[in-house]
């Protein structure tokens, strides 16, 4: 069987919504996943899908991953997402974000937005002139930027994968190659380079390598050369379901740990990485420090208490790979496990007091939260 509502069944989403304008060109997809735990909140991505299928795809499995990603770090959360077709650096005008803001606004609360690729906290704040529910933005208040926070929690992840393998107790000295040095990648290059890592790096943009390598100095590979690359640690920090039949057979890392969603392409590569002995770090057990900083918005944003949350990264890589170990499953398996756990609890309290009872609550705090000046 196929179609949307086959796919909507396997993986368990509410909703899915696609907006249109003729005028703009806007074309996105905004999918709802979850709201079992609170309003769904994820990033917008604007990126050149080869075509809508793939585009639908990713909306799914990105919105997905953010129920489990804000089930993991403990935030009363759901999981959504948005993609928008088109590339960034050519077809984003300030039109097309407000039609998608209002996209994003006609939902009610129900997604609440945010910068993910191709979007910036620039973007965030024309967003937020037509709707409240986005953040990231650079308005009082607002968290900015969340790249910084993502890539200091794929460090601390980082850092926890390397103790539990018992590989080092250190970054000092150790070859660490990254794919994608935008957002994510910049921040983690340079707290690699501050702990004395040696770094290799690759980005389909010179502009973003040649950055990097001024600031911090790296070796530079091409993007298909990465996955062969002699590394002790590989940070994928660019695109999804990279992790594949094709990639993992050339992989020479001990270690995965980046910041980039979705990086297995299917469970069974999840099963190939352990099997070889290759310790993965889950994506979104790692990546959350941009949601965690985000969603501090909405309670009004403490540096420190983001800084304290962010560190527990390094916990609860620690907790997923011992998991791992003891009940010989894959981390990826692990991490699910842990992440459904706290669903499984919050459904059944949805159940116990009725579900819009619960969803409601988060919103009106919500919505005094975020009202748009
Ligand atoms: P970004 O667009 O700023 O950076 C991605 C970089 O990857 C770009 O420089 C791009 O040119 C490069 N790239 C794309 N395809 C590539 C390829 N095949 N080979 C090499 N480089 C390639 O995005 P970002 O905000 O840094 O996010 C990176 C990843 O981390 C994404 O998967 C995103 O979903 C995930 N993530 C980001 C955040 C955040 O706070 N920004 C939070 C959680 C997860």
């Amino acid at each position: 069987m196929t179609g949307i509502f086959y796919d909507l069944n396997s993986y368990g989403h509410e909703q899915v919504s696609f907006f249109h304008d003729r005028e703009t060109g806007l074309r996105a997809i905004i999918g709802i996943h979850s709201t079992v735990l609170g309003p769904s909140l994820g990033g917008c991505r604007m990126w050149r899908y080869n075509d809508e299928q793939e585009a639908l795809r990713d909306v799914l499995r990105l919105s997905r991953g953010m129920t489990y990603k804000a089930a993991l770090a403990g935030l009363n959360l759901g999981g959504g997402k948005a993609v928008i077709i088109g590339d960034s650096r050519q077809d984003k005008t300030d039109d097309l974000l407000k039609v998608f803001g209002r996209a994003v606004d006609s939902l009610g609360g129900r997604y609440i937005t945010a910068e993910d690729v191709g979007m910036t906290v620039k973007d965030i704040d024309t967003i937020r002139t037509v709707t409240s529910h986005a953040v990231g933005g650079s308005n009082e208040g607002g968290s900015g930027d969340p790249s910084v926070m993502t890539a200091f929690g794929v460090f601390q992840g980082m850092k926890a994968a390397l103790k539990s393998s018992g590989m080092a107790e250190s970054l000092e000295g150790l070859k660490v190659a990254i794919q994608g040095v935008g957002n994510v990648g910049y921040h983690l290059a340079s707290y690699l380079s501050a702990a004395g890592a040696e770094l290799i790096i690759t980005d389909i943009y010179p502009d973003q390598v040649e950055k990097v390598v001024q600031e911090f100095g790296a070796d530079v590979v091409s993007p298909d050369q990465i996955y062969a690359t002699n590394c002790d640690i590989f940070a994928p920090c660019a695109m999804g379901a990279i992790l594949n039949q094709r990639t993992i057979p050339q992989l020479k890392c001990k270690i995965i740990a980046g910041s980039a969603n979705n990086q297995l392409e299917t469970e069974k590569d999840g099963f190939d990485l352990f099997n070889r002995g290759i310790v993965y770090a889950p994506d979104y057990a790692i990546n959350s420090g941009g949601l965690i900083n985000v969603a501090a918005e909405l309670e009004g944003y403490n540096y420190k208490k983001v800084m304290d949350k962010v560190s527990k990264i390094h916990d609860t890589i620690g907790e997923v790979l011992d998991r791992s170990r003891r009940e010989d499953i894959p981390p990826h398996e692990a991490a699910d496990c842990l992440a459904e756990q706290r669903l499984d609890e919050a459904r059944k309290e949805a159940r116990r007091v009725g579900k819009s009872e619960l969803r409601s609550e988060y919103l009106t705090k919500l919505n005094c939260a975020t009202a748009v000046n």
